[in-house]
């Protein structure tokens, strides 16, 4: 999904909400008026009530005070309640519109961040930087300067470190930071990122534009684990660079996490992947220190 329809579909589901309480209490209201009882009280508190609006005397006031209690009564009787007349909408603040002002309200927000995880591979929504459990200084430091990256949509990232070095963890964090931030996101393994070009190399120009389109239009992509993939000549490093450079030209943050060597990124892939990856101006490069400590930049 892109970020056009991830909004159609969030604004969709509170419009569905709105229907629902609009519904229930319109529902509601169409039973009272076939009751005789309450049918013969709101006729009467309406006739009250546009006397008092006409100017009439200020007895009217009591008069009305009183039928609404006798109003309320009855619904207590009926096991009703005042608030079950008008539509309980789920957010008070925009009544289930999505908008404040011409600006998102924070329920808009909270469905787009959802539909944003659910369209995202493996991506759990606990790995977030305050669960972060991480104590060692230096990745520490590391996730610090991550989550103002984040913040900030720039430059990109690649993070290296070995199995159990928490890459994934911190990977995950940064895209749930940027979903929680508003921006489109997109993660995945490098794994399902090799099978969808392979896809896209085998399909017609068309399909194949929609397939790598997805990858470029994202705001935020976030690749875990690269080098974890197949090699598939003329597919895997071509298009790797395609998406990696194109994302670059429009500025477009990336995030990667490798378990190899920068040598080994260059002997992988190829020489123009390398320097893209390496080029200290576009990338902050990291590395995340395991339990073994194994240094692997080299
Ligand atoms: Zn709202």
């Amino acid at each position: 999904m892109n970020k056009q329809q991830m909004l159609n579909s969030a604004l969709r589901i509170l419009e569905e909400r709105r229907n629902a309480a609009e519904e229930k209490a319109e529902i509601t209201l169409e039973r009272l008026r076939a009751n005789k009882q309450w049918y013969a009280l709101e006729t009467q508190l309406r006739a009250a009530q546009v006397d008092l609006a006409m100017g009439g005397k200020d007895e009217l006031k009591d008069r009305i005070a009183e039928l609404e209690k006798e109003r309320d009564e009855l619904l207590g009787k009926l096991h009703l309640s005042p608030n079950d007349l008008v539509p309980q909408y789920s957010c008070k603040k925009c009544n289930d519109r999505g908008y404040v002002d011409g600006r998102q309200c924070d329920c808009l927000k909270r469905e787009l961040q959802r539909l944003i995880i659910a369209d995202s591979d493996l991506m759990n929504e606990d790995y977030t930087f305050g669960n972060s459990a991480e104590t060692d200084r230096h990745n520490v430091a590391v996730y610090n300067r991550a989550q103002k990256l984040c913040r900030e949509g720039k430059p990109n990232m690649l993070i290296s470190g070995n199995v159990g070095s928490g890459k994934t963890y911190l990977l995950t964090a940064c895209a749930n930071l940027c979903a929680a931030l508003g921006r489109s996101v997109r993660f995945v393994t490098a794994f399902t990122l090799n099978g969808d070009m392979m896809t896209a190399h085998l399909q017609g120009n068309e399909a194949r534009e929609a397939i790598l389109n997805e990858y470029i239009d994202v705001e935020v992509l976030l690749i875990d684990d690269l080098g974890s993939e197949r090699i598939y000549k003329d597919v895997t490093a071509p298009y790797l660079f395609a998406i990696i450079n194109e994302r670059l030209v429009r500025k477009k943050q990336t995030f990667i996490s490798t378990n190899l060597t920068l040598t080994e990124i260059r002997e992988r892939y190829d020489e123009r992947i390398f320097s893209r990856l390496v080029d200290r101006s576009s990338i902050f490069v990291a590395q995340l220190i395991g339990e073994d400590k194994r240094l692997n930049i080299k």
